[in-house]
């Protein structure tokens, strides 16, 4: 562990769980990068033969990467690859290497599955203890882990982590949302785990309940498993009391814990001696520089079970190599702001859900629920944004909120919607990953 360097007052604290990798020259760790690199791609050819033909049909042996940038040689992973080869066809392991599978819910079609071995599995949970430390989670402290435990990488991958770490794990799993309120206080919870949505559901249960969560022993929460803005991040810290931590990952990659802010917040390290990153331009698949935004993509460095060569995780974002405060030289993933798949586009506007929440959550007298309603009206996409009323407000009133709501949304992002203020307590609440869209338009065939 780290060695605490208690700094003069104003200060920050910099410990690391990881210190000598966290704090790794960067020269250092493209070194260590480039050696794993090539065990990858070693393995990838080796033993998968989607792989070994796509780098055959590129022209690529693993001995030909000579440097980092070579990287981009490689051919993309895509989703789509995980399912036409499902279950195990991606594996460079056999099953009797293997000790757990995890899968998706696809919501069309099979689930995409993944596999670990005893040893991947080790550094999952090594990479989540280091996020958890990061943002601030101590040795002791009572982590509530509300993420869904299951085939959702979110529960295990958090329990192992803060095991790990030498934290006190709750397993409480997602539900039985009065329960948690009850744990939370008689536990003395300092960390709740959980997606952000989740975690002001539970908030809101509380106070029902006459429970104030900015009077609990909550101090931290990890939240990630969908976009969430920075808007939502103020309003969740404001309601419970609690500094918001942004966590990244996902399972086909690893799990949760692929990237995650430290007490700095100002984006999240992406943790590279596990995992190489490229930002590119989603049309041309080329390198965007160095801030631009664009699609990340991710090639996994230690995985045994199910590497992965330059998988495109259709979250969109940008990322800097610049030194964060905190002393870690690993780069920033600044914020995803929305996943590929999720931009609508309105009219010929491209529009994030996220853009939308952030105005809704600056208008007063609204509640930080909402739904997108997108149909097709003749040739036209409508949008339909329902937004709860905080409680209090009176119904003459919805009226003039909506208003309120639509022009701001109209000259912040450029869109017309219809914007429809219901009584507190309508929209459907999630117990895991919000369904903040509900697409009604016709599927394309
Ligand atoms: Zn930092």
């Amino acid at each position: 562990m780290g060695a605490l360097s208690t700094a003069e007052t104003g200060q920050r604290e910099r410990s690391y769980l990881h210190a000598e990798v966290e704090t790794m020259p960067r020269e250092q760790l493209a070194q260590l990068q480039l050696e794993r690199l090539r065990a990858t791609v070693a393995n990838a050819y080796e033993n998968v033969p989607l792989h070994r033909q796509r780098l055959e049909a590129a022209g690529m042996r693993p001995a030909d990467l000579r440097s980092l940038e070579d990287v981009e040689r490689l051919p993309f992973t895509v989703k789509t690859d995980l399912r036409d080869h499902y279950p195990f066809g991606m594996f460079a392991r056999p099953q009797g290497e293997l000790a757990r599978l995890h899968a998706s819910s696809g919501t069309t079609g099979k689930p995409t599955v993944v596999g670990y071995t005893l040893q991947d599995i080790g550094n999952w949970a090594d990479l989540m203890a280091r996020s958890l430390y990061s943002g601030g989670v101590r040795p002791g402290d009572v982590v509530h882990n509300a993420y869904g435990y299951g085939l959702f990488t979110g529960g295990l991958g958090a329990h192992y982590g803060a095991e790990r770490l030498g934290a006190v794990v709750v397993p409480m799993s997602g539900g039985s949302t009065e329960k948690q309120v009850g744990l939370i206080m008689d536990f003395k919870a300092r960390v709740l785990c959980a997606t952000p949505s989740y975690a002001l559901a539970i908030a809101e249960v509380a106070l029902q309940q006459g429970v104030d969560l900015r009077k609990s022993g909550l101090r931290i929460g990890m939240f990630g498993a969908e976009p969430w803005s920075a808007a939502m991040r103020h309003e969740i810290e404001a309601r419970i009391g609690l500094k918001a931590v942004d966590i990244y990952g996902l399972s086909e990659i690893m799990g949760p814990g692929v990237a995650c802010e430290c007490e700095c917040q100002e984006g999240l390290h992406g943790w590279e001696d596990h995992f190489l990153f490229e930002v590119i331009d989603p049309e041309s698949g080329k390198p965007v520089p160095e801030g631009q935004a664009g699609e990340l993509v991710i090639t996994t460095l230690t995985k045994q079970a199910l590497p992965m060569l330059r998988y495109r995780t259709r979250d969109i974002t940008r990322m800097t190599t610049a030194r964060c405060d905190c002393g870690r030289t690993h780069a920033r993933i600044l914020r995803i702001t929305g996943r590929n798949d999720d931009m609508l586009i309105i009219r010929g506007v491209n529009v994030y859900p996220s853009q939308i929440e952030a105005v809704l959550l600056t208008r007063p007298n609204l509640a930080p629920h909402y739904q997108l309603v997108v149909e097709r009206k003749g040739i036209l996409d409508d949008v339909r944004i329902e937004v709860e009323a905080l409680p209090g407000v009176s119904a003459d009133g919805f009226r003039a909120i909506a208003r309120d709501v639509a022009h701001h949304i109209k000259s912040m992002i450029g869109i017309s919607t219809d914007v429809m203020v219901q009584a507190p307590g309508t929209i459907p609440r999630s117990q895991g990953k919000a369904v903040r869209v509900r697409d009604l338009r016709p599927k394309e065939i």
